[in-house]
């Protein structure tokens, strides 16, 4: 049987990288990105080419205004800064877990779900996700004992006793992420296509791709590209 995977593509640095790593590992593979009110389109739009460079089939699952009606994120609610700490926010439940306010509370859990239910409709064994655990946010459904619970928990849904969530990048640095990139010829691609910035901004090119800079995600991104360049990430693997 021939094998396929269907990856999660939000059409930040982590998933696209995800992307082109399934590309070099499966027979098959597609990609799946969800609409669900992000502030910034422009990651759908990064999504989208990367699909298309890679040559493989996009899906955009429109999951309407659920998480904006749900609110406190400051992914989906502009009111919202998108600063490191939550306290006064209006997201009490990332202030009480000592989360950023751009969390957004079960987003992996909900999404992950959607991409299981497309993976087996569509003949996929393997769901591939860019959830990272080393991240400095600390999301509690980025870590791994969340994957592979939920692994479990789709297995016994779906009665699909082989299906498997792929999380290449779980236990990775920023840096050992770019080494990755690097190793799979897609530095420029994920340079180019990707989006991190929390602004949706742009309008500057660094080294390590567009951005504002300043916002935690730009800085958590250009750290992990100087590691990188300095060749820090083979040690940090
Ligand atoms: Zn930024």
């Amino acid at each position: 049987m021939k094998s396929k995977a269907m990856v999660s593509l939000s059409g930040g640095q982590d998933s696209g990288t995800c992307l082109f790593w399934a590309v070099s590992k499966f027979d098959e593979v597609e990609a799946v990105s969800f609409d669900y009110g992000q502030r910034h389109r422009v990651e759908l739009d990064c999504a989208a080419r990367l699909a298309g460079h890679a040559g493989v089939r996009h899906t955009v699952l429109e999951l309407g205004s659920a998480f904006r009606q749900m609110g406190g994120s400051s992914l989906t609610d502009e009111s919202i800064d998108s600063r490191v700490d939550a306290a006064g926010t209006g997201n009490d439940y990332a202030a009480r877990h000592g989360l950023p306010s751009s969390f957004v509370p079960g987003r992996n859990v909900i999404l992950l779900g959607y991409s299981a239910a497309l993976a087996v409709t569509r003949g996929a064994q393997a769901l591939v996700t860019g959830v990272c655990s080393t991240d400095d946010a600390g999301y509690p459904d980025c870590r791994i004992s969340f994957v592979r619970a939920y692994e479990i928990a789709l297995r016994e849904a779906l009665d699909e006793p082989e299906l498997r969530v792929e999380a290449p990048l779980l236990d990775l640095t920023k840096a050992a992420t770019w080494l990755i990139a690097a190793e799979l010829d897609c530095v420029e691609e994920i340079v180019e296509h990707t989006h991190t910035c929390y602004h949706g901004d742009r309008s500057e090119r660094f080294p390590w791709g567009y951005g504002c800079g300043r916002c935690p995600a730009c800085v958590t991104r250009a750290a992990g590209w100087d590691e990188f360049v300095a060749g820090k990430a083979e040690q940090s693997r």
